[in-house]
């Protein structure tokens, strides 16, 4: 089996906090495992737990909607959340959760080292930047150990207010360039060496 089946087998069975109680299905996250954009949400809604999948609901369907205004569709990113399994009600994920998942997250941070997270609302940006507020960091893409971070809000947010959800495109919008940034400082290196062996 390999390193993340593994990982995806003990999410599913995780029992590290009460949620395990609630939940129908763990959701552990999808997509490519070199994917060079990295989506972290907040944790698995009610169709998300009946499904073991993340994103499939409504936000989910904005998210893809999103991806498709820049030419990409959800297998060409990772997807997942800072929490695994589904809090109930839908509550807000606390402190304790995040801390029993965190495991989980750094597993697959360092497994996909992706090129871009990109933080879906403030609960994921606070595992990057926790003293920072989403409505001042979104839209600014930053460096956190050496991986570009890079905030906007949450589709569901966006979903409730349409002042959000035109940010949220906006924001979208720049992340082809953000992505193609990332690649700058080794082409530059390249050219620079190619130039010096006297290649061009
Ligand atoms: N909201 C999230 O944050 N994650 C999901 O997977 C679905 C909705």
């Amino acid at each position: 089996m390999s390193e993340y089946d593994a990982l995806v087998r003990r999410i599913r069975s995780c029992t590290s906090c009460t949620l395990a109680k609630h939940r129908i299905t763990a959701v552990p996250g999808e997509g490519r495992l070199d994917a060079d954009i990295m989506f972290i949400g907040e944790g698995p809604g009610f169709h998300e737990d009946k499904h073991g999948r993340p994103f499939v609901g409504s936000a989910g369907k904005l998210l893809e909607d999103l991806l498709a205004s820049i030419g990409m569709k959800r297998e060409d990113v990772y997807i997942t959340n800072m929490i695994k399994c589904r809090a109930p009600n839908n509550r807000d994920p606390l402190p304790g959760e995040i801390e029993a998942c965190r495991p989980y997250l750094d597993e697959q941070l360092n497994m996909i080292a992706p090129k871009v997270v990109v933080t879906l609302g403030r609960y994921s940006l606070g595992k990057f930047f926790p003293d920072e507020s989403i409505g001042k960091a979104r839209g600014k893409p930053r460096t956190w150990n050496g991986t570009i971070v890079y905030p906007v809000y949450h589709p569901a947010a966006a979903l409730r207010n349409s002042k959000l959800r035109t940010i949220l495109e906006n924001d979208f919008g720049a992340l082809p360039l953000i992505l193609k940034n990332t690649s700058t400082p080794d082409a530059e290196v390249e050219n620079k060496e190619t130039k010096q062996l006297g290649l061009f």
